[in-house]
């Protein structure tokens, strides 16, 4: 067993400079976990900020090989951690052991996702070969390939405390770019990030990577979070939470005197489009897929469908009684923080104050601090698109559903959507076929557009796209799932002339990546 410290990971030592604690609550009882975490200083993150700074002339000389075997490392010393690190997740969570555990190989399989990138690229190089007699002019040899950007800040997010924090997808990609990360943990569940720090740590050790090359600072405060962000060795941040940090932390960014990447995940509300034809044969069905959606992770997933837009056509009534009955019998879950549950009852409170909405029906409720219950309103397409308030995600599982009159209708709802990192079309071949004006004006909106299937679940794997325009991320040209990850921590650099003894390995003649030759 690892003895919970509450200290900072700061080039490969646990420490702290200052006394203030805090502790982490357990959502699940109302009272808090038996350890305590200092807070980590100004001092703090700017020790682990420098060391990332040295960290990073060794580590991005790095070969992709000793990269893959450190990304391997971290994946099977987490896996060592074996149930302590189940049981802290769980504590400061409230997630179940199979979501833990799933999360767990879920951060695992990412792990060792870029390491097999790294041994087998996938992402081709560019080669223009020299031609010396072309005319009029001779062409030079050029060579494209990207190099790693520098230190790295991750956040934590509060609904993955594993798979989206310390070794999650930001980190593991940093970390398979040639970046030296830092990770600033979330304060709901700092046990867990201690946990997997260690795993991080030993596996530096293994490979003998440089100390500073993961650091970590605990806080519950901003003030780290915007020291982090402002760092001037810092050359990217990636961030999953909500809009209103994200954009302060945006906004810091952009004053800096020269701004840096932020790859922030923000709020989704993962719009689902029923089409008449489907409504009309399966509106049961699809009122309980509905339901059994938004109550996955009790609706705390960045996908959790938050909208349906269907016409009030055949089908319609039973959608809505489906709907009903399915959200009336659902049990009270537990939520990730008080804050989050606070957030959440107060947005549902201000929805049922709204005169455009209908309650459809409402989950059992539960007597825990943390417990909500799980609720669906109702409303007319022009209502929504008369108040953008509407349009924010409510973090949990709640849904609203926008009944149209026509496909005109829902087709103006479409055109109106804010930026989102999913939308599902259900409907039968034919009549999606025909709806290519829908389907276009979705497209402008979203990353990953689904056809016949809810949008909990994203899969890791290459054609993976986990973002989309403003607000679902500040980044819509990169994911922060899958292989491509790992280009939001890359930047490309153009080799011109350079002597083929001299070329990096991944650009030489024979390279094992793939390789657009001209
Ligand atoms: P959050 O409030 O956005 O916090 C995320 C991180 O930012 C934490 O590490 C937090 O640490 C830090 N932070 C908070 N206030 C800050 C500030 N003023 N300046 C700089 N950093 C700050 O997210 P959360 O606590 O995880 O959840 C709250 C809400 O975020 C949810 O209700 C939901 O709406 C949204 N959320 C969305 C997603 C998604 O997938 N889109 C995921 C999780 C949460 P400190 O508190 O220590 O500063």
């Amino acid at each position: 067993m690892i003895e919970i410290t509450g200290q900072h990971l700061i080039n490969g030592a646990w420490e702290n400079s200052d006394s203030v604690t805090f502790a982490s609550a357990n959502p699940s009882t109302d009272s808090n976990n038996p350890w305590t975490f200092f807070e980590a200083n100004s001092h703090d993150a700017q020790r682990a900020i420098s060391a990332a700074d040295g960290a990073f002339a060794q580590y991005r000389r790095t070969t992709a090989i000793e990269r893959a075997e450190f990304l391997e490392a971290i994946a099977s010393e987490i896996e060592a951690l074996g149930p302590q690190l189940v049981d802290a997740a769980m504590s400061e969570s409230a997630l179940p052991q199979m979501r833990i555990e799933g999360e767990r190989g879920r951060t695992c399989g990412q792990l060792r996702l870029f390491a097999n990138n790294l041994r087998n690229p996938i992402n081709p190089v560019f080669i223009d070969k020299a031609q010396a007699d072309r005319q009029p002019l001779p062409k030079a040899d050029s060579r494209l390939m990207q190099i790693p950007l520098g230190p790295v800040v991750v956040f934590g997010a509060s609904n993955f405390p594993l798979a989206f924090s310390t070794a999650g997808g930001d980190t593991a990609s940093a970390l398979a770019a040639g970046c030296p990360v830092i990770v600033k943990g979330h304060p709901a569940h700092p046990a867990t990030t201690e946990l997997v720090c260690h795993a991080i740590n030993r596996a530096i050790s293994k490979t003998n990577m440089p100390s500073g090359v993961f650091s970590m600072v605990q806080s519950s405060t901003p003030q780290v979070a915007q020291l982090l962000v402002q760092a001037p060795q810092v050359k990217a941040v990636g961030f999953t939470g909500s809009q209103r940090v994200g954009d302060i932390l945006n906004n810091l960014i952009q004053q800096r005197p020269i701004a840096i990447p932020f790859f922030g995940e923000l709020g989704s509300t993962n719009p689902q489009f029923i089409l008449p034809q489907l409504l009309e044969q399966q509106a049961t069905q699809l009122g309980n897929n509905q339901v059994a959606s938004m109550l996955m992770g009790h609706g705390q997933f960045c996908t959790s469908p938050g909208i349906v837009v269907v016409e009030r056509a055949q089908g319609y009534d039973k959608l809505i009684t489906a709907l009903k009955q399915a959200v009336t019998a659902a049990a009270p879950g537990t939520m990730l923080t008080r804050g989050i549950c606070q957030t959440y009852h107060a947005q549902v409170a201000q929805l049922k104050q709204n005169s455009a909405l209908t309650l459809i029906g409402e989950g059992k409720t539960g007597t825990g601090l943390c417990q909500s219950s799980a609720v669906l309103f109702s409303v007319n397409a022009s209502d929504f698109l008369a108040d953008a308030s509407l349009q924010e995600e409510v973090f949990g599982p709640c849904a609203l559903i926008i009944s149209c009159d026509d496909s005109a209708q829902q087709l103006a709802v479409a055109r109106a959507l804010s930026g989102q990192l999913t939308a599902s079309i259900h409907g039968v071949d034919n009549e999606i076929v025909d709806a290519l004006e829908l389907i276009d004006a979705v497209s402008q909106h979203v990353g990953r557009l689904i056809f016949n299937q809810m949008p909990t679940g994203v899969e890791v794997c290459h054609s993976m796209q986990h973002g989309g325009p403003y607000p679902a991320s500040t980044a819509p040209a990169t994911t922060s799932v899958g292989s491509q990850a790992i280009t939001r921590f890359t930047r490309p650099i153009c080799l011109q002339n350079m002597p083929e003894a001299a070329l990096p390995t991944i650009v030489a003649d024979t390279s094992d990546s793939p390789m657009v030759i001209v």
